[in-house]
């Protein structure tokens, strides 16, 4: 079965809700009746209702770039997952490395998080890559296979079928230095048979598995043939109009040719 490519643009912190619908709006007017991958914006809370309001004819999907796990209460600073549906958001992004290593998040709380988008009939994109040490001594396989088995606890095969992963090397995140695609190609063969050894051969060959870290798009082409990706999740590129809809177009025709 041929994946549709996936373009998710995780905005950080950046762009207001007025710069983020009309960023939508130029990237629309550029993009307009031209076939494109599925594109999903991850913008800060702040810029979801608005984007909704403005995505509802286009064929573009909102993402939110964190959740909490709990449903309601008294958790000061945090977001549910029904507040973040009723904004239009059809993607979570969860154990980003930013919440992992800056904000401590573990590998405990990125499996409740994911247990909360699943419920709720939310797609996860779930992240992992291993820090720049852990690569240098070797530990690749290690760090992906801790990050998934315990993050998948209690993620039961036809959950594990509704979610996309996102390869994202630590090091490459933002640095200007993408991973290679001999690297990208090994590490997502990795998690491929991590999920195979974790699943007992029991899963479906459509989990997306996209790559995120310093994708440009000098580097996007290469990449995007590279084996084993299905798409790009990208930070700093996604904040450029000029530099988003070129990535865009090049993994369109790459999954059309
Ligand atoms: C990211 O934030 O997920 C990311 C991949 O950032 P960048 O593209 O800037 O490296």
């Amino acid at each position: 079965m041929i994946k549709k490519p996936i373009v998710a643009a995780n905005w950080k912190m950046y762009k207001t809700p007025q710069e983020g619908v009309f960023f939508i709006s130029e990237l629309n007017n550029l993009l307009l009746d031209k076939e494109k991958p599925s594109i999903i914006f991850c913008p800060p809370f702040t810029s979801l209702f608005h984007m909704n309001e403005m995505i509802s004819d286009l064929d573009i999907s909102l993402g939110a770039q964190n959740v909490y796990f709990e449903k309601d209460g008294a958790f000061t600073g945090e977001i549910s997952m029904s507040m973040l549906k009723s904004c239009g958001v059809q993607y979570v992004i969860v154990g980003h490395s930013e919440r992992r290593h800056i904000f401590n998040e573990s590998n405990k709380d990125t499996n409740k998080k994911l247990h909360t988008v699943l419920e709720n009939d939310i797609v996860p994109i779930l992240c992992v890559g291993e820090k720049l040490e852990d690569r240098e001594s070797g530990n690749t396989r290690m760090i992906l296979m801790e990050q998934l088995k315990d993050g998948l606890v209690g993620i039961n095969k036809d959950m594990i079928d509704r979610m996309i992963i996102a390869y994202e090397p630590v090091w490459a995140i933002g640095t200007g230095v993408n991973a290679l695609p001999s690297q990208v190609e090994e590490s997502h063969a990795m998690i491929w048979e991590i999920l195979l050894e974790l699943y007992d051969n029991n899963i479906k060959n459509n989990i997306p598995i996209l790559y995120g870290g310093s994708v440009k798009p000098d580097n996007s082409e290469e990449l995007i043939r590279t084996k084993g990706v299905d798409g790009f999740l990208i930070g700093g590129a996604s904040l450029n109009l000029d530099m988003f809809s070129k990535i865009i177009e090049i993994v369109h025709n790459k999954f059309m040719r």
